[in-house]
């Protein structure tokens, strides 16, 4: 494979002092080692370095550094863009650094930064705690923490970069530095939301809460046709909620999941899903309005255990089909945009294909708008447009499911706020990357990227341009 610095066999290399594995193309292994979440993704690194620990991190990056090699990043592998991998250069894989370590009396964990949500969920709920993480669990804490971080608990615990408290880093000089409020406050700010550009993070320390175990949580089905009045109902239900309450709207077809009845699979509908982070019997109350409007296909609502709910639309959106992204904050949830997602929504060919559109608000509106680099706290709603195919499926679906995506996002020009960076494509430019931050922080993150990585040799990722680049 060739290298930025020129012509380089990797398939042969060794690097001196690094523990884990070298995965190259001429292993058995490099197929299963280069697939990331999303199936459509096919590049071929010259190098996977499976990283045991920071020291392997380090090594790997002054290694890549020394030889001129591009450099890529894999956390869960989870972004639907695929910039965990790249093409020729070494991607330094954290995927074996799983672990958590839970601190119950500070209520503290500390997750290396290739755990998946379902590792920090398991660990913290065997004490009753938990911090905001993804709805999908098994979606990878690193990317998803250092673009913002939004889950069923945001609206009460805040963001999951709300809740970081510390982070170990290996910088783009391969030093291991610590971030926090008092240590590189400047890199502390900015890996709240900027990504990763600034560093690999190894190690994250989060703030945890009690939650459950059991909470009271599962979504609510009604036919596609009654979308405008759930809709309308929805935005009137959400005026008063308490912060405990998350809620995401799902719009699509009714998945195969083994607790709803066959003769429901894959009939469009929509789904209000919602997760009461407080005593169960107070989110039967608040939620009651709710599972009694017009006239349900399917009630899922249950007291179940923080961990399952976690998991549950896991097996929706499975690694390896193919998915395709469009995404956008909302100016507000008006008749008008009820009125757009209720023509758009069904019009996917694929059965597959879904639309999610999450509540914020709460925790996530009130912390000041330039506490972290995540942007888009004075918006309630977000939507992502799911495109998701098999990848045995030919160009036609993919090309059908694709328009589908953009046609949508198209329709709601004129309500569209910014975007969270995390649900960015591979298609979204440079000027996407800039609505995520907004001009301020944009700015600031670029001055600060001048600092850490002025090289932007972290550049696999929605990039921020090192303002003297
Ligand atoms: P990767 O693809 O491994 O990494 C993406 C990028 O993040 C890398 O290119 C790298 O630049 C950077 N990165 C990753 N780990 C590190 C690290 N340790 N140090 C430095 N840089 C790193 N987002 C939400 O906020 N809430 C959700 O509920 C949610 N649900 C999702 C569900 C699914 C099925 C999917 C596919 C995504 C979801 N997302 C959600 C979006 C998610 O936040 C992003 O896809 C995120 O990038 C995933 O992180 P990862 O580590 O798995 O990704």
């Amino acid at each position: 494979p060739s290298t930025r610095g020129g012509p380089m066999s990797l398939t042969t290399t060794r690097i001196p002092g690094f523990r884990g594995r070298l995965i190259a193309a001429n292993d058995d292994d490099y197929d299963r080692a280069r697939a990331v979440w999303n199936g459509s993704v096919d590049r071929r690194p010259g190098l996977i370095g499976r990283c045991s620990d920071t020291n392997d991190v380090a090594t790997a990056v002054r290694f890549a550094r020394a030889h001129e090699l591009e450099i890529a990043v894999r956390g869960g592998g989870h972004n639907v863009s695929g910039t965990a991998m790249c093409d020729d250069g070494i991607v330094i894989d954290l995927a074996p650094m799983r672990d958590v370590w839970v601190d119950p009396a500070k209520r503290i964990a500390y997750v290396q930064g290739g755990a998946l949500w379902c590792d920090v969920d398991q660990a913290t709920q065997t004490y009753g705690l938990a911090t905001t993480g993804g709805i999908v669990s098994h979606t990878g804490v690193g990317g998803l923490s250092l673009g913002g971080g939004i889950g069923w608990l945001m609206r009460k615990h805040g963001l999951t970069v709300d809740n970081l408290v510390a982070a170990e880093v290996v910088t783009a000089g391969g030093e291991i530095i610590r971030a926090s409020a008092t240590d590189h406050p400047d890199l502390f700010w900015a890996l709240r939301g900027g990504g990763g550009n600034f560093g690999i993070v190894t190690s994250f320390r989060f703030a945890l809460h009690p939650v459950g175990p059991t909470v009271l949580a599962g979504p609510v089905f009604w036919a596609a046709e009654d979308t405008t009045d759930v809709l309308r109902f929805y935005r009137d239900f959400l005026t008063d909620v308490p912060d405990e309450l998350g809620n995401i709207v799902r719009l699509g077809t009714i998945p195969p999941l083994p607790a709803i009845s066959p003769e429901l699979h894959f009939r469009t509908a929509i789904a209000v899903a919602s997760c009461y982070a407080g005593p169960v019997r107070y989110g039967e109350r608040l939620v009651r309005a709710l599972r009694e409007f017009g006239t349900p296909l399917v009630d899922l609502v249950a007291p179940t255990s923080y961990v399952d709910h976690q998991a549950s639309i896991d097996d929706t959106v499975p690694h390896g089909w193919h998915y395709y992204w469009k995404a956008t904050d909302l100016t507000a949830l008006s008749d008008e945009v009820i009125g757009i997602v209720a023509e758009h929504a069904y019009r996917a060919t694929s059965p597959r294909s879904y639309v999610a559109m999450f509540h914020l608000g709460g925790a996530v509106g009130r912390a000041p708008s330039d506490a972290t680099a995540y942007n888009g706290r004075d918006v309630d709603h977000n939507i992502v447009i799911d495109a998701a195919w098999l990848p045995e499926q030919d160009e036609t679906v993919a090309a059908t499911e694709t328009a589908w995506a953009r046609e949508f996002l198209d329709a709601l020009q004129g309500h569209r706020a910014g975007v969270y960076v995390n649900f960015l494509d591979s298609d979204d430019n440079a000027s996407r990357v800039h609505d995520a931050y907004g001009d301020n922080t944009y700015d600031r993150l670029a001055d600060i990227k001048a600092t850490y990585d002025p090289e932007n040799v972290f550049h696999h990722n929605k990039n921020i341009q090192p303002v003297h680049a």
